[in-house]
């Protein structure tokens, strides 16, 4: 909408996974304010403090405005030329697998689609991975394990009609605010819903809990297990759901009472009282609108994807999942981790949700692509994508919009590795990271307020971000970047796209090319949008296969799954506890997360002063009895310690942490403190099927400076 000086833009929130819809006022190419947008579905009108302070982070400062190589300010051909024969080159010498690129949940799926297209059609490399890995890469190996395909069940709406609303491994009040605020009014509006928060931590989500279980770190597969085994034991089954729409039952069963037969059991390995998990499982059995919302706490794991399967077979087992107020419920971290899923930007996945377990898929895709080089396999994940930069395997690597030598565990290996590779490409808003750092060449991308294209939430709603201000400086869009280079390495014919838009119908038409609903994820309505329809493209919920509007909420609805059987899969999961074990020599568990007003390194967030009001330093939150232990006392300077690294910071002692463990916050890189860098503490310790690392329990040690 326009008046006479200023207009109103609706776009997205570019932080977290809920996905907000954010009413933008520009004025004389300033944004000068951020209200909630009431016809989102998301939010309807809501924002947290973070989305409401968006208007507060636009301003150039800290933004790299040209390209660069080897610290010179060059000419946009001058950087693509280099990064197009350099990679040109490398694959020469080495294949293609010697290269690799590394991608953001921050990217829209347009930027997604071309570098997919790029690495895996005509590069002819799989290696193209992204930091949603770090995120929610187990639930997409649950999902797919479960039903068939990387499927999200349920919607937003159902935590607020759920009879019973189980909260695990996520801290919702921080990391997913505007979800808690509708959780909260929900709770509000009928009292009787109860609550259950599973966390070791009292996370500020207590606060609304009905019952609180602060298991022992690392224990919630045994929590699950434990609850499919009383259900079977209570008579609490859906016998039909599971004869009629059901396979692997007996197994996933007897798994689970070899590992936890009795609530006692269960109580045991979880380290709770026995009294309050069988309140728990006796919820679950006799309440039928029941969604278990699970997060990093469950994903960042060594069994993560087992983990989650633990939580979907107790859903299966009961019925309890395509009705309204009833699923198993994964949140992302990212604003498009369900985007780059879409497109196939993980180094497992293909494009359109298919992967490489069918050589059908593979034809098909390279067929649509009319791709020269199409890859038969899959590529590096995150983490050993780096390990194979720091051992020479990959020779040549391009960072989008992220910033690993803060954000991967083993930090400082990942530093060390860039800093040996032989060519290292960043594309970023912002000037100086600890990743920007360690580039040979720089190339300014679009920020937020600038970047044209569409994200998709954790509810599987598309949404349009729209660009309102003009780039800044000489930055580019990432999508026209990788074209650009796309181009210059050869492949004129496959990126010579004008528009997102034009990126946008491609993908849609391929998510529909030969399916005939044979897979989920179809968008094939949209292939046809014009430029003024993409413009004014209103939030959509895949999948959209007929109709371009807010599609069924719910998916298997009639009881039919992704699978060739069409049924869904109980897993015979075995959870195990996790890799690195205490020691006398690291005797605490170290637990990380996020805070309530940054997001991620704090490239943008940092850059307002009011979120800084609530927590302005990193800190490590300690227990009364572990303080007293180590004679440390509340806002002592400490190190925290292992084999791979130190970080000096406050202490923080609350009883809001349990005894044996301790939390510290992602967010701060050597941007701000050189010695609060937490990932440079976490061992490269990923699940053995999702490649996510175990960044929720890494031992260390603690000792007053
Ligand atoms: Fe943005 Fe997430 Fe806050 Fe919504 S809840 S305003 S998407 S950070």
């Amino acid at each position: 909408t326009n008046t006479s000086d200023t207009c109103q833009v609706k776009t997205t929130c570019p932080y977290c996974g809920v996905g907000c819809g954010v009413n933008a006022e520009v004025s004389d190419n300033r944004l000068i304010a951020v209200s909630g947008d009431r016809d989102h579905p998301a939010n309807q009108g809501r924002l947290c403090v973070k989305g409401s302070a968006l208007h507060e982070t636009t301003g150039l400062d800290g933004r790299l405005l040209e390209p660069r190589i080897d610290g010179t300010s060059v000419s946009w051909e001058q950087a693509i030329d280099h990064v197009a024969q350099g990679f040109r080159k490398t694959i020469e010498e080495h294949g293609p697998d010697s290269v690799a690129l590394y991608l953001s949940g921050q990217i829209l799926t347009e930027d997604y689609y071309v570098a997919n297209k790029l690495m895996k059609g005509y590069i002819g490399s799989a290696n193209v991975d992204t930091n949603s890995r770090l995120c929610m890469s187990s639930a997409v190996a649950a999902h797919k394990r479960a039903f068939g395909a990387d499927l999200v069940p349920g919607c937003y709406e159902d935590l607020e009609l759920a009879e019973l609303l189980i909260l695990t491994g996520s801290n919702t009040a921080w990391a997913h605010p505007v979800i808690y605020q509708r959780i909260v009014a929900a709770k509000k509006a009928r009292p009787q819903m109860k609550i259950v928060v599973i966390d070791p931590r009292q996370t500020a989500t207590c606060d609304i809990a009905d019952l609180h279980l602060p298991l022992k770190p690392g224990s919630d597969g045994y929590l699950f297990t434990g609850l499919l085994s009383y259900l079977a034991d209570n008579d609490a089954l859906d016998s039909t759901f599971i004869d009629n729409h059901t396979e692997g039952f007996d197994s996933a069963l007897l798994a689970a009472k070899q590992l936890t037969g009795s609530v006692a059991e269960s109580a045991r390995l979880c380290g709770l009282p026995e009294t309050d998990l069988g309140l728990l499982y006796d919820w679950f059995s006799c309440t039928e609108k029941v969604v278990t919302l699970f997060s990093q706490g469950i994903n960042q794991s060594s069994s993560g994807v087992d983990k989650g399967n633990a939580i979907i077979n107790c859903h299966l087992a009961t019925g309890k999942i395509g009705k309204p107020g009833a699923a198993p419920f994964s949140i992302t971290g990212q604003p498009n981790a369900m985007g780059g899923r879409e497109v196939g930007g993980l180094a497992n996945q293909l494009a359109a949700h298919m992967d490489f377990s069918d050589p059908a898929n593979i034809e098909l895709v390279e067929t649509f692509w009319q791709a020269p080089n199409m890859v038969h396999q899959e590529g590096l994940k995150a983490v050993d994508m780096f390990q194979a930069v720091h051992d020479g395997r990959i020779k040549a690597i391009w960072i989008m919009g992220t910033n690993p030598v803060a954000s991967l565990p083993d930090a400082d290996l990942v530093r060390e590795a860039l800093q040996r590779c032989e060519l290292v490409v960043v594309s970023d808003c912002i000037e100086k990271t600890d990743t920007t750092a360690c580039a040979n060449v720089l190339l300014p991308a679009t920020g937020w307020a600038e970047k044209d294209g569409t994200v998709t939430n954790s509810e599987r709603v598309i949404s349009r971000q729209r660009g309102f201000l003009k780039p800044a400086g000489n930055s580019r869009h990432d999508w026209q970047i990788i074209c650009s280079v796309a181009r210059a390495m050869g492949f004129d014919a496959g990126f010579g796209f004008r528009s997102p838009g034009e990126i946008f119908t491609e993908h849609a038409a391929l998510s529909g090319y030969r399916n005939n609903g044979r897979r989920y994820f179809d968008i094939s309505a949209l292939k046809s949008l014009t430029e003024e329809q993409y413009n004014q493209l209103q939030p959509v919920r895949w999948p959209a296969a007929k109709q371009a509007n807010l599609n069924p909420k719910r998916l298997f609805q009639s009881g039919q799954f992704n699978t060739p059987s069409g049924r869904a899969r109980m897993v015979a999961v075995t959870p195990s506890t996790p890799v690195n074990q205490t020691s006398e020599q690291f005797p605490l568990v170290l637990n990380t997360g996020r805070i309530r007003d940054q997001w991620h390194t704090m490239t943008r967030t940092g850059k307002a002063s009011r979120l800084l009001n609530h927590i302005d330093q990193p800190f490590v939150e300690i227990s009364p009895e572990d303080a007293a232990h180590n004679q440390i006392a509340d806002n002592d300077l400490v190190e925290v310690s292992n084999a791979l690294g130190r970080c000096v910071v406050r202490a923080n002692v609350t009883d809001r942490q349990p005894a044996g463990s301790l939390f510290m916050p992602i967010h701060w890189s050597a941007q701000f403190t050189s010695l609060a860098r937490v990932d440079s503490l976490i061992a490269p310790i990923c699940d053995p099927i999702a490649g996510q690392p175990e960044s929720k329990y890494c031992p260390v040690t603690i000792r007053k400076l």
